[in-house]
């Protein structure tokens, strides 16, 4: 069961790519989010742990371990928490860390839970540090600690907890605390997806939403579906949407090349602010080096964005590499862009 929190799930901060429409992706997920763990397709090496962490905790009458996700947006690491909380029968509650502003929110979540609950924590690595400190007992010991007053006045309250089992997700390993992250009993890396498990997504999506697609079809958005699997849904649904105004029963490779090249997503997957982000780095920065912030300012992108959606696909396709010195164009972005290396000054023209 999935308790609502009542509090936002979302941050005020801009979405990232803010060019989708985020209601409509949500409902979209709901829909097509596996409820079971043979519906989840692919990352077998994190299932296969998951079940034994899941079948140990289960013989020891224990909760669960904490665990931590992480990995691109719309990898699934969500859909793996609730898929947890399912196999264990238990509730689970969902928060984003930057939601959660002051301690007095992270303690009411905490007290309310029951034995076994799952709290999930979207975007951990946003926590702040007061509810940070919070969370550290709670894992280890469950715990809560309050200290109320001030100076010498100060006294640590202590509540025990319920043993309940702590699911973080991040996009930013990397920004995670070393204390925050040691207290997770297994991390796992949710990598970008074969093309053969996009296109099993991508068949198992098209039977929920009653949409006939023929082979090719299924392969051509397998390829510029980034890897990812809501990407793959969300491009399943616009080409649809092409099919239906055409009038067409099925969708077949016409309306597929017709759809993606109207919604500017090239053979590769690449969308406009993938090939801006290549084009400024060769055009402007002569292929790289250079560092996040002047590509981001120059690319009219926000830095979070590059790092965490763009950069990781354009780094996948071997289109750039990242050195110390910063991200470099590698010969496939001039091959792509179709650039001549030899010109590759500011106002070099497309050839
Ligand atoms: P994340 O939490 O990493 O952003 P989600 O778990 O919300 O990603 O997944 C986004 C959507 O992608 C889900 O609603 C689901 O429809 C689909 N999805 C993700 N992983 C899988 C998978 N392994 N098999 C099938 N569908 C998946």
């Amino acid at each position: 069961m999935i308790v609502n929190p009542p509090y936002p799930l979302s941050p005020k901060k801009k979405p990232l790519r803010d060019n989708v429409n985020l209601k409509e992706e949500e409902v979209l997920d709901q829909t097509l989010r596996p409820k079971q763990w043979e519906d989840f397709i692919g990352q077998e090496r994190i299932k296969r742990n998951i079940r034994i962490i899941l079948q140990a905790a289960k013989e020891r009458k224990e909760a669960v371990d904490h665990l931590l996700f992480c990995g691109g947006p719309g990898l699934g690491k969500s859909t793996l928490s609730r898929l947890v909380a399912q196999s264990i029968d238990s509730n689970i509650r969902i928060i984003t860390g930057p939601a959660i502003q002051r301690p007095g929110d992270l303690a009411a979540i905490l007290t309310s839970l029951s034995e076994r609950d799952v709290l999930f924590i979207d975007e951990i690595h946003r926590l702040n540090k007061t509810c940070e400190e919070i969370i550290y007992p709670a894992m280890e010991d469950f715990k809560l600690q309050i200290i109320t007053g001030t100076g010498p006045m100060a006294r640590t309250l202590e509540i025990d907890l319920p043993p309940f089992t702590l699911i973080g997700a991040t996009t930013r390993i990397g920004l995670l605390t070393s204390p925050l992250r040691s207290r997770f009993g297994a991390t796992f890396q949710v990598d970008f997806y074969s093309g053969d498990d996009i296109q099993k997504i991508i068949k198992r999506s098209a039977g929920i939403l009653s949409i006939a697609i023929d082979e090719e079809a299924i392969t051509m958005i397998s390829q510029c579906s980034r890897f990812t699997p809501r990407i793959a849904n969300r491009l399943l649904k616009r080409i649809r949407d092409f099919a239906q105004v055409e009038g067409m029963e099925k969708i077949n490779k016409e309306i597929t090349e017709l759809g993606l090249s109207a919604l500017e997503i090239d053979e590769m997957g690449l969308e406009p602010p993938d090939r801006k982000i290549l084009e400024m780095l060769i055009r402007k920065f002569n292929g790289g080096p250079v560092g996040l912030q002047a590509l981001a300012a120059s690319a009219n992108e926000e830095q979070d964005n590059i790092l965490e959606v763009y950069e990781p696909y354009l780094l996948q396709l071997g289109l750039i590499v990242r050195s110390p010195k910063g991200r470099m164009a590698t010969q496939k972005a001039y091959e792509h862009l179709r650039i001549n290396p030899k010109s590759k000054t500011q106002n070099t023209k497309l050839l």
